[in-house]
């Protein structure tokens, strides 16, 4: 267990002002070295240290600590140190009511809950209702195999666009379990601190058990064995009932698809074997649960809309990183990317959007220019 959030230098690049790029670059690159040297400490530590603290290189990723690249996602979670991962106060659903607030004074429309049936380039969308919407520029957050499912359109630059998506990896080893409790567990090693519950609470055996984990999951086995939990109202009463608390799981590794049974035969008997898990560290974690939600990737991707319920949109793995991520163009004009599935990667991060908008805005003023030329 640990308090959050542990840091290696990188709370120095949080200070940054956002327009000064250049400086954070170098100050970006300075942290990462630093973290290198982290890490080549960490490999010298007490194996309990590096027992809690790997996960973080295989959080949301359908890989072992023992697979190559997840150095990277390690690194990827240490971006969020930038500004500090935080919670957010009325829960993270927050963050889009804000921006819907600040997008509606600046003259936005809003339409929510109205589904796109289909995507029809410098014209507009087709809601699932029959409505068109015109427009004739698209920027879809929907992940890439979603948005290609909608778009109508042919051509090179389309079948381009499909290549990169038939090969893109979007399958998630997450099932989260999310929890009222009745009472705070106990954590022996926490002998009745209450701390721990401010912590992000990392549960590992081992870095062998976590890597054998990934290996039977992707023989369709089940076998949550590394987890995250979060107590959101340790910060933030709002979020619950005055008689409960709330405990977030974030538990690796369950498949998309199981070797020998459906999700709905096996969702419970897998959230009780979370909770086992959980209960290596905390022996009275079941009881305290009140309610409990469980969202295996299907869950995931029936209800929030993510392809294999991955939860950032893809792999962030090395082979699917930087110049081999998405960009906002699709290639296609007039269709725009704006999720998690393009540069720079997953997380409530804003780059995404930002990119897209910047993208949108060049191509408009080039268009312009050659308007303006003719
Ligand atoms: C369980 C879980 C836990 C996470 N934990 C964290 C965390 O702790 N910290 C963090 O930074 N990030 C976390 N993430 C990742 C983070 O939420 C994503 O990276 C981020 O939300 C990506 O935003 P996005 O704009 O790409 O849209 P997404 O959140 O990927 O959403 C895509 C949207 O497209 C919509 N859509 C799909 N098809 C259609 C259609 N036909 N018509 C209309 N709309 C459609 C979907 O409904 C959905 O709202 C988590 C994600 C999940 C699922």
């Amino acid at each position: 267990m640990m308090e959050t959030p542990f840091r290696f230098g990188l709370e120095r690049v949080r200070d940054l002002r956002a327009h000064d790029e250049e400086r954070a670059k170098e100050q970006f690159a300075a942290s990462l070295s630093q973290r290198v040297r982290g890490e080549a400490l960490l490999r010298a530590a007490d194996e309990r240290l590096r027992t809690a603290l790997h996960g973080q290189g295989v959080i949301g990723t359908f890989a072992g600590p023992r697979d190559p690249g997840t150095a990277w996602i390690h690194a990827h979670h240490s971006l969020g140190l930038i500004g500090g991962w935080s919670f957010v106060e009325g829960g993270v659903g927050r963050i889009s009511e804000l921006l819907a607030d600040a997008a509606r004074d600046a003259g936005a429309v809003i339409v929510d809950d109205a589904p796109v049936a289909a995507i029809a380039p410098q014209v507009g969308v087709h809601l699932d209702d029959g409505t068109l919407v015109g427009a004739d520029v698209v920027v879809s957050n929907a992940d890439p195999v979603r948005t290609l499912a909608l778009l109508d359109a042919g051509g090179e630059r389309a079948d381009a666009f499909a290549s990169a998506v038939s090969q893109w990896q979007i399958t998630s080893p997450v099932v989260k379990v999310n929890c009222a409790l009745a009472r705070r567990p106990s954590f022996v090693a926490a002998h009745g601190d209450p701390t721990v519950f401010r912590a992000q609470v990392e549960i590992a055996r081992s870095i062998d058990d976590t890597q054998s984990a990934c290996d039977a999951a992707r023989d369709g086995v089940a076998s949550p064995e590394w987890c995250e939990l979060y107590f959101q109202t340790a910060y933030d009463l709002s979020v619950a009932p005055p008689e409960f608390d709330t405990m977030s799981v974030f538990a690796q590794y369950a498949p998309y698809t199981l070797a020998s049974e459906s999700w709905d035969e096996a969702r419970e008997r897998i959230a009780d074997d979370v909770l086992a898990a959980i209960g290596h560290f905390a022996p009275d974690v079941a009881d305290c649960v009140a309610e409990r939600q469980v969202l295996g990737p299907p869950d995931v991707e029936a209800r929030v809309g993510l392809t294999g319920g991955h939860i950032f949109q893809g792999e962030c793995l090395p082979a699917q990183m930087w110049e081999r991520r998405f960009g906002a163009r699709t290639g296609v004009d007039g269709v725009y990317l704006c999720g998690a599935a393009t540069h720079p990667g997953g997380s409530v991060m804003a780059v995404n959007g930002r990119n897209a908008a910047a993208a949108v805005l060049a191509d408009r003023s080039t268009k312009a220019a050659s308007v303006r030329r003719v």
